[in-house]
């Protein structure tokens, strides 16, 4: 079976600093891949570099069986490759209906599109009773929650989700993170980056675990939780 996503040697750097030194994983059809590692590990220089939003110094990606080098961000998207970043970046004064209705905005299906909108306030139930709201009033776990939704709306074949707990209460974590166990019942395909290892781990079938813009370690979910160095650098273990 060829991956949905195959990266291989993939190196990345700003200036003279390298962020990303040669790494390689795929992402499978169907299944939720974790990116750990504490901050400045390469994590969302990885996601970035996968969107386009910055050019890659040597390596391959492969999405759906087409090479991404060379292909703009916005044609990206097209493909089926949405990014829902780091610090969630919503419109904040427009609505939350807008905030998604932007997230369709290579889309014409106007049905389609409506029909997805409503998908996302079945998901966020909170998104849908306030939808005729700026987005600015959210809470930052609301505004997770819209990042979400919008990212959705280019109905991605792959959704790539920057540190979706971070800031957030143990509650919100826990709701977020069983929305991402429900959209990957219903056979989204995810990779997330996240430094909360064992939210992560504990929903992923595989990850990897980087440091100083390497992986040092992969392995499925439950095998890299249940590992001792990972317990101990990541889990706070003694
Ligand atoms: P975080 O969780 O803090 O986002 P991360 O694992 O996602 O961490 P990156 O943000 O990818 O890590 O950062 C990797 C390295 O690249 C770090 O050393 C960081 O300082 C550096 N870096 C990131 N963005 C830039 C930039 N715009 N210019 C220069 N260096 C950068």
């Amino acid at each position: 079976m060829t991956a949905l996503l195959e990266v291989e040697d993939l190196k990345v750097a700003y200036g003279k600093i390298q962020a990303v030194k040669g790494i390689s994983f795929t992402v499978e059809e169907g299944q939720v891949v974790t990116l750990i590692g504490t901050n400045g590990a390469g994590k969302t220089t990885t996601l970035r570099t996968l969107s386009g939003l910055l050019k890659p110094l040597s390596g391959k990606i492969t999405f759906a069986g087409t090479p991404l080098n060379a292909v703009p961000a916005h044609k990206i998207v097209s493909m089926g490759l949405a990014h829902s970043p780091e610090g969630r970046r919503i419109f904040p004064r427009l609505t939350i209906a807008e905030n998604l209705q932007l997230g369709a905005f290579l889309r014409k299906d106007t049905a389609g599109i409506q029909k997805d909108i409503q998908r996302a306030y079945d998901l966020f139930p909170i998104l849908g009773e306030r939808r005729k709201q700026a987005a600015g009033t959210l809470s930052g776990g609301e505004q997770q929650m819209l990042a979400m939704g919008r990212a959705l709306m280019s109905q991605p074949k792959l959704l790539m989700l920057d540190e979706p707990s971070m800031g957030l209460s143990p509650i919100m974590m826990q709701k977020i993170m069983s929305t991402i166990a429900e959209l990957k019942a219903q056979g989204t395909t995810i990779l997330l980056v996240e430094q909360n290892a064992q939210a992560a781990l504990s929903l992923a079938d595989q990850g990897h675990v980087m440091e100083i813009g390497s992986i040092v370690l992969s392995g499925t979910g439950q095998e890299l939780l249940h590992d001792e160095s990972v317990r101990k650098a990541y889990l706070g273990e003694d």
